[in-house]
C-alpha cells in the first residue's frame, strides 16, 4: 500500500547539528508528512527536488511546539520541535496555524509510538535547554508531554529564569495558549487555547502577563484619564482605544511628541473617533475602510495613514495598574484555595494537601509564633521569582485561611513526600543511576541557587521532595532565616542541624554557598547510605571534635570511589577549597555517562 500524504508545505528547518562542530544553520525546506515518513527536500526552480532529509513516523518520540522568548534569526517565526531517535528536528513555520496543523498532524500519526513521559518546551541552546537549565542535550525534559493535545500543566509553560520584558514591544512577545483557562480572580485574563497573546511581563516565576489582542480596549476610561495615562506612559505612539462619551461610539486616543500644526501644547495626545460607514465598516482618519475594530487597529499599527504617528505600543489600564502598583502578586485570596488532607508536619505546623486554581499544592499552615512572617512575607516575592525544575517552587502566601493560622505557604507538591523516608523505604532496591540521579537533580537545583546567589542554609535529604516521576527537588531553601526557635536557629540549639555543617557555619554561622556545597556532600552520604543518618550513633559535640580532629565520614558501601572523592571535596576545611555547584554539577554529569 503507498502512503497517504497528510500535508504539504514549505518551511524553514535548523540544522540538527548532529555532530558537536557542525554549523548552525537555516534552510527553506519543502515538507512532506505522509502516513509513514516525514519527508523534507530543496526545491531550486528549473530543478529536480532534492531529498534531503526522511524521518520515519514509528522514531518520533515527541513533537510540539516550542515556547520561546529567544530572538529567531529566521524569517518564519512559529518553531516546532520532532523528537526523534537522539535528535531534535526544530521546524519554523510561516503562521501559528500551518505551526498548529502540523503539529496537530504530527502527533495523531505518532501518538501510538513509544513517547517520552517528559519533554523540553523550549530551545537547547550553547549547550544546555533554555527551559530547565540541564547541560545533557537527551537529558529527560522538564513538562509533562501531552500526546494527544497541546496540554501542558499551567496555562502557560514555565520560564527559564525570572526576567523583565520590554513590555512596549508589542508583537516582539507573541505566546500561544496551550489550553483554554477560564479566569478565577478579577485580573485573570480568560485563555483560548491556540490563541495569541502578546508577553507583557514575566517576572512572576509562575504566572505571566499577557494581553489579548485587544489588550488596547480600556472600557472604563474617560478622555483626561486616557490623557493621563498615555501622558505617564510618553511613548511615542502609544495608544489606546475606549468608549467614547458618545453611546456606541470609540475613540483612539494616541501619544505624540510630533510638532502641532497650530501651537497645539507638545507632547500631547490626540483623539480619534472611529467612524462607521452606511456598509457598516470602520475607519479613522482617511478612508481606510474594515469590517471589524481589531482589523483597523492592526492596520494602523503598521501604518499612519492619516493619522499623526502609527499606533506603535498599545496601553491597557491593567497594564498600568500592574507595574504602577504595590499590590503583592504573590498573595493568595483564601476563596481560591481548598484544603485537603494531612501529609506531614514540620517546623512550622501542619502540611495540608490543596488545591488552588486547577492545581495540586502543598500548603504548609504556619502555626502562631512558630515563623516571622512579616520578614518571610518580605522575602517571599524574592523566593517566589526563584524557578528551576529542580526546585519546589513557592507559588504564594495567604493570610487568614483559618483563625489559628495566620499565614499558610503554598508549594508545589511532591507526590512522593520526603527523600529521607523515601530513601528508606527503598533501602536495598535503589539502583547506582537513581542515585547519582538524585544527587545530578540536587546539584542541578542547588548550582541554580548559586547562580542566584541565594543560600539554601539547611541543605539535607530530609529538606528535598520526591515528585511522581522520581525526581529529587530541593525544598525549604532559605527558611531557617523565619524558624522562630533558638534550638533550631542557634549553633547550640539541640535542633541545629550540626551534621550537615560546614566547620565555619559552626563556629561563626558563616554561611555561604561554600557551606552549602558542605552539606551536599553530606547530603550525597546519605543517598548513597539509602537513608542513614550520619554520624548516626554520636553526639553534635562528639562531631564537631571529629571534624576538628580532621576526621570525616567514612565512604558508604554503595559509593563508588568517583563520588566518594567528589564528598571528600565538599568537606574541605576552607570554603574556598570546595568545588562550587556548577562545577559538581558539571562532574556529576559526567559521571552518569560512563
Ligand atoms: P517544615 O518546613 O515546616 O519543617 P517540612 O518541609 O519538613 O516542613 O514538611 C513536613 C512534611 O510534609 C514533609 O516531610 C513531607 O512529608 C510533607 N511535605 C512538605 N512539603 C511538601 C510538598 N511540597 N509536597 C508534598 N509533601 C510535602
Amino acid at each position: 500500500m503507498f502512503p497517504r500524504v497528510i500535508l504539504k508545505g514549505t518551511m524553514i528547518k535548523k540544522s540538527q547539528q548532529k555532530r558537536r562542530t557542525s554549523p548552525c544553520n537555516y534552510k527553506e525546506r519543502f515538507f512532506v508528512l505522509d502516513t509513514q515518513d516525514l519527508k523534507y527536500s530543496e526545491r531550486r526552480p528549473g530543478k529536480k527536488p532534492t531529498l534531503k532529509g526522511c524521518i520515519a513516523l514509528s522514531r518520533i518520540k515527541c513533537v510540539e511546539i516550542v515556547c520561546s522568548d529567544v530572538p529567531i534569526p529566521c524569517s518564519y517565526k512559529y518553531p516546532f520541535q520532532v523528537f526523534h531517535d537522539n535528535h531534535y528536528l526544530y521546524i519554523f513555520a510561516p503562521d501559528n496555524d500551518c505551526r498548529q496543523r502540523w503539529v496537530k498532524a504530527l502527533k495523531e500519526e505518532t501518538k501510538f509510538n513509544n513517547l517520552v513521559v517528559k519533554y523540553h518546551p523550549n530551545f537547547w541552546m550553547d549547550g544546555r535547554w533554555k527551559c530547565c537549565h540541564q547541560t545533557e542535550k537527551l537529558a529527560s525534559g522538564c513538562n509533562e508531554y501531552d500526546p494527544m493535545g497541546y496540554a501542558s500543566k499551567g496555562p502557560l509553560p514555565q520560564i527559564p529564569e525570572p526576567q523583565e520584558v520590554d513590555i512596549h514591544d508589542p508583537g516582539q512577545r507573541v505566546v500561544v495558549a496551550l489550553r483554554d483557562y477560564t479566569p478565577t480572580g478579577d485580573n485573570d485574563l480568560p485563555l483560548h487555547k491556540d490563541q495569541e497573546y502578546i508577553l507583557t511581563d514575566t517576572s512572576h516565576a509562575e504566572w505571566w502577563t499577557v494581553q489579548d489582542n485587544m489588550g488596547w480596549y480600556n472600557k472604563d476610561i474617560c478622555r483626561g484619564e486616557a490623557e493621563e495615562l498615555l501622558m505617564r506612559e510618553a511613548k511615542e505612539g502609544a495608544f489606546m482605544v475606549r468608549d467614547s462619551r458618545q453611546a456606541g461610539v470609540y475613540t483612539v486616543s494616541v501619544f505624540t511628541k510630533a510638532p502641532g500644526s497650530n501651537g497645539e501644547k507638545n507632547p500631547r495626545v490626540k483623539h480619534y473617533q472611529i467612524r462607521e460607514t452606511n456598509t457598516e465598516d470602520f475607519y479613522l482618519a482617511e478612508k481606510y475602510l474594515f469590517p471589524t475594530i481589531p482589523e483597523l487597529i492592526r492596520y494602523h499599527q503598521h501604518n499612519a495613514a492619516g493619522l499623526i504617528t502609527r499606533l506603535r505600543h498599545p496601553i491597557s489600564q491593567d497594564r498600568v495598574w500592574l507595574r504602577g502598583s504595590s499590590k503583592k502578586k504573590w498573595e493568595v485570596s483564601p476563596t481560591e484555595l481548598s484544603l485537603g488532607q494531612e501529609v506531614g508536619s514540620g517546623q512550622f505546623g501542619l502540611v495540608l494537601e490543596g488545591r488552588w486554581r486547577d492545581r495540586k499544592v502543598a500548603v504548609k499552615m504556619v502555626k502562631a509564633g512558630a515563623m516571622s512572617e512579616e520578614e518571610f512575607i518580605e522575602e517571599a516575592r524574592v523566593m517566589m521569582s526563584l524557578s528551576h525544575c529542580k526546585l519546589v517552587q513557592l507559588y504564594g502566601v495567604c493570610t487568614q485561611v483559618t483563625q489559628d493560622c495566620p499565614l499558610c505557604l503554598l508549594f508545589e507538591f511532591m507526590d512522593n513526600g520526603c527523600l529521607s523516608d523515601f530513601l528508606r523505604d527503598k533501602r536495598g532496591r535503589l539502583s547506582q543511576v537513581s542515585m547519582l540521579g538524585m544527587c545530578l537533580d540536587v546539584s542541578e537545583g542547588m548550582a541554580y541557587l548559586e547562580r542566584n546567589k541565594f543560600i539554601h542554609r539547611d541543605l539535607a535529604a530530609r529538606n528535598c521532595l520526591v515528585s511522581k516521576n522520581n525526581e529529587v527537588k530541593v525544598s525549604d531553601f532559605g527558611m531557617t532565616r523565619y524558624v522562630l526557635d533558638d534550638q533550631y536557629t542557634s549553633s547550640h540549639g539541640s535542633k541545629f542541624p550540626v551534621k550537615w555543617s560546614s566547620p565555619e557555619v559552626i563556629k561563626y554561622s558563616r554561611f555561604s554557598s561554600k557551606s552549602d556545597v558542605w552539606s551536599f556532600g553530606v547530603f550525597m552520604w546519605e543517598v548513597y547510605s539509602e537513608g542513614h543518618l550520619p554520624y548516626e550513633h554520636r553526639s553534635n559535640g562528639q562531631v564537631v571534635e571529629s571534624l576538628n580532629a580532621g576526621l570525616r565520614l567514612l565512604k558508604p558501601r554503595s559509593a563508588p570511589e568517583p563520588v566518594h572523592l567528589l564528598m571528600e571535596r565538599c568537606w574541605k576545611e576552607k570554603p574556598e577549597d570546595r568545588p562550587p555547584f556548577a562545577v559538581l554539577l558539571h562532574e556529576l554529569a559526567s559521571l552518569s555517562d560512563l
